[in-house]
C-alpha cells in the first residue's frame, strides 16, 4: 500500500504534505496543516491527487456562511480533483487498480434512500460531499468509495480533466435540464467557470450563444477570455431576444435581466443560489408563462457527458485554469473568494492547486 511523505515521518513539512483545511468557523478560518492520512477502508481508495480546484463550497467554507456551519473545523477542502489510484481497499474490485487516473465525483450519495433508489443521487437524502461532510482532495492524498471515481480518457491532460466537476455542472444545466437544441438563441451569465463552460457547451449543441455580463471590476478581462474562446458578450441584450438563458451568477439583478430578455414561452435555467428574493422579478415570469428550469450539482451521466466534452476541447484548461503551489493555497482561495484577477490582470477564472506531479 502507498504511504505519504507525512505519513511516512519523513522530513518536512514541504508545503506538499499539508492540507488545505478548515481551521475555524471565523471569515477567512482557513489553513494550511499537516496532513495525516489514514488507510483506505475496504470501499475505498486512496488517491494522490494531483489538482484540486478551487470553488464555490470552498468560498463559502471560507466566508464562514452560516449556512455551511455543519462543516467541521479540521475537514480537508476541495471537491474538484484529477489524480492517480495509489492505494485500493480491501473489498475494491480489479478496476480501479492502481495507476488508473481518475476524477472524483464529489457527492457520495447513499444508494438506499427514496431518491437514490428513483435514480436521482443529486437529490440524496443523506448526502456525504468531498471536503464538506468527508474529507476533501485538497491534500496529497484523499479517500474516495471506489464508485464514485471515473476513468479519465487517454489524451485528456489533467489541467482539463480537473475541470470535470464544473463541466459536469454545466453539462447537467445545459444539456441534462435545458435541453438546448440546435438554433436555440442562448444567453448564459457569468463568465465565472459554470457559465464559460455552459457556453460552450451550448455552442457544442448547436445553439447561437451570447455572454451577458455586468460592466464591473475585471469585465472587460472577462470579456476578452469569452472572445477569445469565440464567446460573444454583451452587457445590453435585446429585449425578447432570447431562447434560453441560463443564469449560473446567483445575482438577483442578472436573474431580473433574464426574465427581462427572456421571450414570451423562453426557458430559464437556474444553476445557482440567491440570497434574495425578488417579486417583480416572479411576477413577469408569470406575465411571460416562461418554464422555469432548475439545476443543482450533477450526477455520474453527466460527469460521463463532461468527461467526452471536454475531450473535444483537451486544451481548455490551459485558458480556464491558473495553478497555485500548494503554499499559495490560502492565497488562492482568499482570491476566489474576492473574485480578484490573478497575475498579469488576467481573470480568474478558476484556481487549482497543485498537489503531485
Ligand atoms: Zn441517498
Amino acid at each position: 500500500m502507498a504511504s505519504s511523505p507525512a505519513a511516512a515521518g519523513l522530513p518536512g513539512p514541504t508545503s506538499r504534505g499539508l492540507a488545505l483545511v478548515r481551521v475555524s468557523l471565523e471569515p477567512g478560518g482557513v489553513g494550511l496543516v499537516p496532513h495525516r492520512p489514514r488507510a483506505p477502508r475496504p470501499d475505498e481508495v486512496e488517491l494522490k491527487v494531483t489538482l484540486c480546484g478551487l470553488s464555490g463550497a470552498d468560498v463559502v467554507v471560507y466566508h464562514a456562511d452560516p449556512a455551511f456551519d455543519w462543516v467541521r473545523s479540521g475537514t480537508v477542502l476541495g471537491h474538484e480533483a484529477v489524480g492517480v489510484v495509489s492505494a485500493v481497499g480491501l473489498l475494491v474490485p480489479e478496476w480501479p487498480a492502481p495507476g488508473t487516473r481518475v476524477v472524483p465525483v464529489s457527492m457520495v450519495s447513499c444508494g438506499d434512500c427514496e431518491e437514490c433508489l428513483a435514480d436521482r443521487p443529486q437529490q440524496c437524502a443523506r448526502p456525504s460531499i468531498l471536503g464538506l461532510n468527508r474529507d476533501g482532495t485538497a491534500a496529497r492524498t484523499a479517500l474516495v468509495p471506489w464508485q464514485n471515481l471515473l476513468a479519465v480518457p487517454d489524451g485528456l491532460p489533467d489541467t482539463t480533466a480537473v475541470l470535470a466537476e464544473p463541466t459536469s455542472v454545466a453539462w447537467r444545466a445545459a444539456a441534462t435540464v435545458g435541453q438546448i437544441r440546435p438554433g436555440d438563441r442562448v444567453a448564459v451569465s457569468t463568465t465565472r467557470a459554470v457559465g464559460l463552460l455552459a457556453a460552450l457547451i451550448a455552442r457544442s449543441l448547436g445553439a447561437d450563444v451570447v455572454m451577458v455580463g455586468r460592466p464591473g471590476p475585471h469585465h472587460q478581462q472577462r470579456q476578452e477570455l469569452a472572445a477569445s474562446l469565440g464567446l460573444e458578450s454583451t452587457t445590453e441584450p435585446e429585449p425578447e431576444s432570447v431562447d434560453v438563458w441560463i443564469e449560473a451568477s446567483g445575482s438577483g439583478k442578472q436573474l431580473a435581466a433574464a426574465v427581462e430578455v427572456l421571450r414570451p414561452g423562453g426557458r430559464l435555467v437556474l444553476v445557482a443560489m440567491y440570497a434574495t428574493g425578488a417579486r417583480q422579478t416572479v411576477n413577469t415570469l408569470v406575465g411571460k408563462e416562461l418554464t422555469v428550469l432548475t439545476s443543482y450539482a450533477s450526477t455520474r451521466s453527466d460527469y460521463d457527458d463532461a468527461l467526452a466534452f471536454l475531450s473535444t476541447m483537451p486544451d481548455l484548461g490551459e485558458r480556464l485554469i491558473t495553478v497555485y503551489p500548494m503554499g499559495q493555497a490560502v492565497e488562492a482561495l482568499r482570491l476566489t473568494a474576492e473574485g480578484a484577477p490573478a497575475d498579469h490582470g488576467r481573470p480568474l477564472v478558476k484556481a487549482v492547486l497543485r498537489l503531485n506531479g
